[in-house]
């Protein structure tokens, strides 16, 4: 039975044993497309993150779609095209149920105007990563790359944790939401400004954020009070992120550690500028994008500097993502590049052995499922401490939303051993239903994108996206559930392109051969595309795990 859903009634929260397609695959993945309306942040609309990303391209889209993936039978093929269904084809039992290419438009013409005008026409829509790909788990998505983001600062620069340190952010979106909540099991004092007091709200609600502050005032005096008692806590803040990072570099506060997650990259349905309201904005937004794109470049220029500013002060200053230091170089920021972005900064070693962000979801609705695996990871990888130490605070810290999910970073092997114990665990009837299992678009072998995914590689190949299709092409030869290859629209577009997967662990043993062969090529590419860009960590993994690695 579907659950209700107090945030989004017209939008239950799937479960239960009963099956409305043929097969457990393709219920699955409904369950996965209407799971991802259900945490998203504006479903009606069917935008579930990143300003714009969406389930699906419009309402009777999304219908055929659902009617398809119910109707369809185990040895057809769905094709979807920028989240159009366009085709249903006979292929075979081991092909994937689902391909979809999703945004990618030809190199000349991949700018940001040209999209909205395509999208207006309804010949296209942007997936986000996880959107269009029907994998999005709510703010948990992103959540243990912030942790981890914040625990590499922690251990170069504070002596281990963020106890007693204080973090200034922005962005309290369908992403960026996991921040406070990744600031405090870090142990940090977090304050994020949004100029939405809904999302601010939306996030308390979820048990991602404790306070709201009435003015910038109160909320330095709860973080100031919080960093002095070394006590973990997280404030929200309602107000424009432009206005208030000056101001708070203005008064003299430097702030330990100063990021951003606001939709910097879309200046027209992402970021808001500073002295419009959120209706004037939406006003502005059909008829009036070169106004609305210039005052937001140019908000985006006065927070980038006071970014820069609390950086000569002494603030570790990173991107998170947002391409917000791109925004504001093309507003005449020429040193906006000296503010590091996360992955080179701090992830990259783990990203050369394919330790991303893995994933999995409870097709039944059930968070016991869920603890089940919690326990078998934990007997599975007690030596990895990434992996205990993200486990048990997960359990303690994050809440679910929707289907009940974890998000664990895992490399190569590693998520192939788990997948295929699961589908054991769901053959055997210990679990209450079938697992699916995906990751972010931002994982080893899955991204080009030059100005976040693989800014400065080491071999200089950061714009080439050789990688992310020919990934793509692996996970179809690779019996995958789900493929889809995606590139960026709104703010995004020319600027990325990625590829995601899906596969169900239904407790079969054509599942077993899906996911052995699926997960473990996907990481073996990421290992070697890292080892292609001549990262030392990749070829120690490829001789540990005998990866088929050809030299040249
Ligand atoms: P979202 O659109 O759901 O939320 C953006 C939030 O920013 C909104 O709540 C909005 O009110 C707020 N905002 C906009 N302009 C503001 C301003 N001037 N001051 C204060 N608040 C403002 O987007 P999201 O899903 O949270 O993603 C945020 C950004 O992070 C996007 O650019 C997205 O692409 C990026 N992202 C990065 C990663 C990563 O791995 N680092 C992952 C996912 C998303």
């Amino acid at each position: 039975m579907p659950k209700a859903n107090p945030r989004h009634p017209n939008f239950p929260i799937p479960g239960g044993p009963e099956l409305r397609a043929k097969g457990w695959r393709q219920e699955a993945l409904l369950r996965l497309l209407e799971n991802v309306l259900s945490v998203g942040e504006d479903p009606d609309n069917l935008i579930v993150y990143a300003a714009l990303g969406k389930a699906a391209r419009n309402w009777p889209a999304h219908r055929a779609i659902v009617k398809t993936l119910t109707e369809m039978d185990e040895d057809q093929t769905l094709i979807i095209q920028s989240g159009k269904p366009v085709g249903l084809l006979q292929t075979h039992a081991k092909a994937p149920l689902v391909i979809m290419a999703n945004c990618n438009i030809v190199g000349q013409w991949a700018k940001a105007e040209v999209f909205y005008e395509l999208q207006r026409k309804g010949l296209i829509c942007w997936g986000g990563l996880t959107a269009g790909a029907w994998q999005y788990i709510g703010s948990q998505g992103v959540i243990q790359g912030t942790y981890e983001i914040f625990m590499r600062i922690a251990e170069r620069r504070f002596g281990g944790d963020l106890f007693g340190r204080f973090v200034l952010t922005a962005g309290l979106g369908g992403m960026g939401g996991a921040q406070p909540l990744a600031g405090r099991m870090a142990g940090a004092a977090i304050l994020c400004v949004d100029i939405d007091a809904e999302r601010a709200k939306k996030r308390r609600e979820i048990g991602y954020l404790q306070e709201i502050a009435p003015d910038l005032d109160a909320a330095l005096a709860m973080i100031d009070a919080a960093v002095k008692e070394k006590r973990a806590l997280s404030v929200g803040l309602v107000g424009n992120a432009a206005e208030i990072y000056p101001e708070i570099a203005r008064r003299g506060i430097v702030p330990d550690v100063v990021t951003d997650q606001t939709s910097a990259h879309d200046l027209v349905y992402g970021y808001v500028p500073k002295g419009m309201s959120l209706d004037q904005v939406k006003s502005l937004r059909d008829d009036g994008q070169g106004q609305l794109m210039a005052a937001s470049r140019a908000s985006i220029v006065e927070h980038v500097k006071a970014m820069l500013d609390l950086q000569k002060k002494g603030s570790e200053v990173f991107d998170n993502g947002n391409l917000i230091r791109t925004q504001a170089r093309e507003g005449g920021v020429a040193n906006a590049f000296d503010i590091p972005i996360f992955t080179e900064a701090y992830l990259r070693p783990l990203f050369a052995r394919a330790i991303g962000p893995f994933r999995w979801m409870a097709l039944s609705g059930e968070e016991s499922d869920i603890a089940r695996i919690d326990d078998l990871l934990l007997e599975m990888f007690p030596d990895n401490k990434i992996i205990t130490n993200w486990i048990k605070l997960a359990r303690q810290h994050i809440p679910f939303e929707g289907l009940p999910a974890r998000i664990a970073w895992l490399g190569h092997g590693e998520r192939t051993a788990l997948a295929r114990r699961v589908n054991e665990l769901v053959a055997s009837g210990e679990l209450k239903g079938p697992i699916a299992f995906s990751r972010d678009h931002l994982d080893a072998g899955a991204m080009a994108h030059p100005n976040i995914m693989t800014e400065r590689m080491k071999d200089g190949s950061d714009a080439i996206a050789d990688w992310p299709l020919l990934d793509a092409m692996l996970l179809c030869s690779s019996m995958a559930d789900l493929v889809v290859v995606h590139s960026g629209g709104g703010g995004y577009a020319g600027y990325m392109t990625s590829c995601g997967v899906t596969v169900v662990a239904d407790g079969t043993a054509e599942a077993d051969e899906r996911l052995d062969h699926a997960l473990t090529n996907d990481t073996a590419l990421g290992v070697i595309r890292y080892a292609d860009a001549g990262y030392d960590e990749s070829f120690e993994e490829i001789a540990a795990k005998g990866i088929g690695h050809v030299k040249v």
